[in-house]
């Protein structure tokens, strides 16, 4: 059993006073090393993303885009959210190519599984455009690289990130062979303000996109349920033959962006839990890859937790504890759900 690491931190891509910094991931080598972790994981080489790569997933447009934006210094996108430097057309397209080498050790079998920490992140970046601080879609790219280069059938992506990966949905949403699921806090005002239940795709990806948008304060046990009660009978009825997580950390109740209201230990259950599956479904085929979480000590811990996971030790991080806010009930939510997803 081997479990990868790819770790491009991007260091060229970052700007002062914004949330998806470099510093965001400045922790995690000195955490897996201090959890006696690193010695245990494979870190392979790869290469940035080629255009022929992005171009499964993004029009070219915004591949030169990005491309000409970068070599005029950079600037800053989609209303002053997502910027770009004169190194982000480079280190953008080697984030994805990250996710892409991980794919092709997962799918050949000579990895288990993986976690990608990668960044900028992409799951907010859609066919023609960036959006969310996010350039390429990493998980986009990795998906279409089992399918092209490894001739995976079905391929899964379950995002938990607290937002709506609404540029994987974009891209994904007339593909039945990428199944799309995305949990994500769904109110008022909240980036990016889609992905709600009656978005289910079109045309012959129609219910191969799954929203299960979730008020505040869901918390530990209601996302835990989501995921035994919906995302896992989805799944098993998809029969993917390699599952994709966008992960996002920003799903913790201490996140300065969200309300998402869950604890380290109740991440690392549906961490384990999305693990099992692809045990159960998949040969234990599974690539994290990291989208959203912008507290240091949450990002990190929550990390090294799904590294314990994926290399199979019994341990689980978290000084912090659960939310001190009672946890809004989803029942009534997740019976309307399971209506609209499992019975058709
Ligand atoms: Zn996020």
């Amino acid at each position: 059993m081997t479990t990868l690491l790819l770790h491009y931190p991007a260091h060229g891509h970052t700007k002062a006073q914004h949330p998806e910094s470099r510093e965001r991931m400045s922790a995690f080598l000195p955490a897996l090393e201090r959890q006696g972790l690193l010695s245990d994981l494979r870190q392979p080489a790869a290469a940035p993303a080629t255009v022929e790569q992005l171009r499964r997933v993004h029009t070219m447009e915004h591949i030169e885009y990005v491309r000409h934006m970068s070599e005029r210094g950079g600037g800053l996108l989609d209303q002053g959210d997502t910027y770009v430097t004169g190194e982000t057309f480079e280190l953008a397209r080697l984030a994805a190519g990250a996710c892409a080498a991980a794919v092709d050790l997962i799918t050949t079998g000579e990895a288990t599984n993986g976690f990608a920490l990668v960044r900028p992140p992409g799951h907010h970046a859609e066919t023609d455009r960036v959006g969310g601080f996010c350039i390429f879609n990493n998980v986009a790219v990795a998906a279409r690289q089992a399918q092209v280069e490894h001739h995976v059938k079905r391929v899964a992506i379950v995002d938990f990130d607290v937002h709506h990966g609404n540029g994987t949905q974009d891209i994904f949403f007339e593909d039945d062979s990428v199944l799309f699921i995305s949990t994500h806090l769904y109110a008022p005002y909240f980036y990016p303000g889609i992905g709600g239940m009656y978005e289910v795709g079109v045309g012959r990806g129609k219910g191969y996109t799954v929203n299960v948008p979730l008020p505040p304060h869901v918390g530990d046990h209601g996302y835990g349920r989501v995921f035994d009660e919906l995302i896992e009978p989805r799944l098993t009825l998809f029969e993917p033959e390699l599952i994709l997580v966008s992960a996002g950390f920003d799903t913790h109740w201490r996140d300065p962006l969200a309300l998402a209201g869950m604890s380290l230990t109740g991440i690392a259950d549906i961490t384990r839990k999305l693990i099992g599956y692809a045990n159960n479904l998949c040969g234990g085929r599974i690539l994290f890859v990291l989208e959203g979480g912008y507290q240091f000590d949450v990002l990190t811990m929550g990390v090294t937790n799904v590294f314990h996971a994926l290399l199979g030790h019994d341990i689980i991080e978290d000084p912090i504890g659960p939310m001190t806010q009672e946890e809004y009930d989803v029942s009534g939510l997740l019976e309307r759900l399971k209506q609209h997803y499992l019975l058709k």
